[in-house]
């Protein structure tokens, strides 16, 4: 049981035009945790992670960031109180270059990476920080748009499927690069399907189907859980 979330979410409902995507999600993060979403496609991680930051057209119910409601926030300010998104698609700005992407907008938002201690942490951007964003790797585009987020003053980092598509050298990157986070205080929210990857950075896991929380449990369970998941989640 946590003591005091971070972040407090109830009865989160979520539509896509008439389309309800999201029926009642409730969860729970304290602070420092890295907490793992995992279900079925289509059942509605990403949509959570949107309706938690706010970047859908209709949503209801309650998101509690440190008790301060965000839902009826405007994004600017939901970005300015610590949540951060970097969505499945990345983001990034793909004409122009890495520094460029890093140095746009120039001012560093409070509580902000700086472009040197953003290359500090991301070594292989500094390397490339010339080249243009479609010139990048895959691992080397979600890299850029972790950084990119990391300007805005992060408290609670939203990642949807970072992973997604690449080699498991750089995927062990994106690990080390989370548990850099953690290390750092950062609270982190991440949908993920690799399940080594989300093993070996989460605290705590939360499953969902049909747009609800269904299970929850510590990741000292998961090895325990590991088969019936696997079914669960028809990987
Ligand atoms: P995946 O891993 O495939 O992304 P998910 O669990 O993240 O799955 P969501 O992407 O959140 O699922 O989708 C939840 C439901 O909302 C699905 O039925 C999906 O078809 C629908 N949906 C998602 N995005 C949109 C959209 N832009 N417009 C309409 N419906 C959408």
């Amino acid at each position: 049981p946590i003591v005091q979330s971070l972040l407090k979410v109830r009865g989160l409902n979520a539509w896509y035009g008439e389309s309800h995507a999201l029926h009642g999600v409730d969860l729970d993060i304290a602070a420092g945790e890295t907490v793992t979403l995992l279900g079925r496609n289509g059942v509605g991680k990403t949509t959570t992670l949107r309706a938690i930051m706010g970047i859908l057209p209709k949503r209801t119910g309650s998101v509690r960031l440190n008790g301060r409601e965000m839902i009826g926030t405007p994004l600017h300010k939901v970005a300015a109180a610590g949540l951060g998104f970097v969505p499945e698609e990345r983001g990034i700005f793909a004409s122009l270059t890495v520094e460029e992407n890093l140095t746009l907008p120039p001012v560093v938002a409070k509580g902000g990476f700086t472009v040197e201690e953003l290359y500090a942490l991301f070594p292989n951007l500094k390397e490339r920080r010339r080249s243009a964003g479609t010139q990048l790797s895959g691992g080397e585009q979600q890299m850029l748009a972790i950084a990119r987020v990391l300007r805005t003053g992060v408290t609670l980092l939203l990642l949807d499927e970072p992973t997604e598509g690449l080699a498991p050298v750089i995927v062990d990157r994106i690990g080390e690069i989370i548990l850099e986070m953690k290390r750092r205080g950062m609270t982190v929210l991440l949908v993920e399907q690799n399940f080594r990857f989300a093993s070996r950075v989460a605290d705590r896991f939360y499953v969902m189907d049909h747009g609800q929380i269904v299970d929850g449990f510590a990741a000292a369970e998961l090895p325990g859980r590991m088969d019936r998941l696997k079914e669960a989640l028809g990987v």
